[in-house]
């Protein structure tokens, strides 16, 4: 014969084992103190920052109340909270008074440790997941812009086929540079607008074929130093422009020279 206590002790578990998760009592509230205070039951000593329980009027030590087997979860991780509240069974919500706010305000929960492991388990697998998307997702965009230079040197080269193959992928380089606001990058260099790519050539003259950049460090103004290298900068344009026999890139040269639509 099995004693009534064993059956009724047995029931009960069998009862919490079956209610659902969800309604696990979540208004279970510690205070995170701010003052000295003192466990109403063992007389502990509580400093500030100490974690307390009321249970109606009396002010119960983490130990007293029986959760002192919990361990901090502090507030900022939402998905790392939510795992680790879904698996214990024991939960509680630290708050703390904020003098400024006048209000209590969440600090974390207390949960089980195991729960918390299991939570941390299963945030770093995802974010082994994420990872993997992310260098998925990376690659294919620099493929991309690989391909997004590479039709840029060609429109640069049909344009300016007297410019060498090496400042051609350089000022493409350039103009395509990610989240750069270049001109390359515009809805114009996409269509390969002449504009777009007179830009983007000109900019790269400027300061690789004329003074202009030493101009600046002197202490020249901008557009005073931009008028003073013009003519410069035009010139290696319009020898760009139809000259192919100084250029290094590798087309071949058209045996009745290029000429700009
Ligand atoms: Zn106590």
């Amino acid at each position: 014969m099995v004693p009534a206590w064993v059956v009724l002790t047995s029931f009960c578990e069998r009862l919490i084992s079956m209610a659902p998760k969800s309604s696990k009592p979540d208004d279970i509230v510690v205070f995170s103190i701010l003052r000295e205070s003192q466990c109403d039951e063992c007389g502990a000593e509580l400093g500030p920052g100490a974690l307390l329980k009321k249970e109606g009027e009396t002010a119960l030590c983490l130990y007293c109340a029986d959760l002192a087997h919990l361990v901090f979860l502090p507030q900022g991780n939402a998905a790392l909270t939510r795992r680790a509240s879904k698996y214990t069974t024991l939960r509680a919500t630290i708050v703390r008074f904020s003098r400024s706010r006048k209000r209590y305000e969440r600090q974390g929960i207390l949960v089980e440790e195991p729960a918390l492991q299991k939570a941390e388990a299963d945030c770093l697998a995802d974010a082994d997941a994420r990872e993997q998307r992310r260098l998925r997702e990376a690659v294919r965009r620099e493929e991309q812009d690989a391909a997004f230079v590479a039709e840029f040197v060609d429109a640069l080269q049909r344009r300016y086929p007297g410019c060498p193959g090496a400042e051609a992928t350089q000022i493409a380089g350039h103009a395509c540079q990610k989240y750069s606001g270049r001109v390359g990058r515009s809805a114009a260099a996409k269509e390969f607008a002449p504009e777009a790519i007179d830009l983007a050539v000109a900019a790269h003259v400027r300061h690789r074929h004329t003074t202009y950049d030493a101009l600046l460090a002197q202490g020249w103004e901008r557009q005073a130093a931009r008028a003073a290298v013009r003519d410069a900068v035009q010139a290696v344009l319009e020898d760009w422009s139809r000259s192919t026999t100084a250029s290094t890139h590798k087309k071949t040269p058209s045996p009745n020279g290029d000429h700009i639509s």
